[in-house]
């Protein structure tokens, strides 16, 4: 599937393809760090499809395995892009809130570091819902 997206302020866009039934979720502590929420959702993007404009920020985050990560963002709105190896990455890992047509894509299918999900964000249905603004 084509899919298009980019940041909140609209200074870094790119396109990509990804397989919409791909999208998963990590709990792990990294990611509520640098997404500054509960979890991250995100769907792969192969590299030779991926085409940016604009150039994101980047943070080298590495990991307590000693794996480095990229992690890209707007420089200016700070919105989360994607997360990809630092050099020659096979694969972009897109952050779902920044493809446009999220909404289309299928629902995660399966989501992991679940040791260290905040646990109520595994089950939100007791959560009461409005329509917009309580
Ligand atoms: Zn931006
Ligand atoms: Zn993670």
């Amino acid at each position: 599937m084509k899919i298009t997206g980019g940041c909140r302020c609209g200074r870094i866009a790119y396109e990509a393809t990804i397989d919409p039934n791909a999208v998963g979720i990590c709990h792990c502590t990294d990611c509520q760090s640098l997404s500054g929420s509960a979890y991250r959702v995100t769907v792969p993007a192969r590299a030779d499809a991926f085409v940016i404009r604009g150039e994101p920020k980047i943070y080298v985050k590495t990991a307590a395995s000693g794996t480095k990560r990229a992690q890209a963002f707007c420089p200016d709105c700070g919105a989360a892009i994607y997360a990809a190896a630092v050099s020659n990455p096979p694969s972009y890992s897109l952050r779902v809130g920044s493809i446009s047509q999220r909404v289309e894509l299928g629902a995660p299918k399966r989501q992991i570091w679940c040791q260290s999900a905040l646990p109520w964000s595994m089950d939100l249905r007791a959560v009461e819902q409005y329509p917009r603004q309580s």
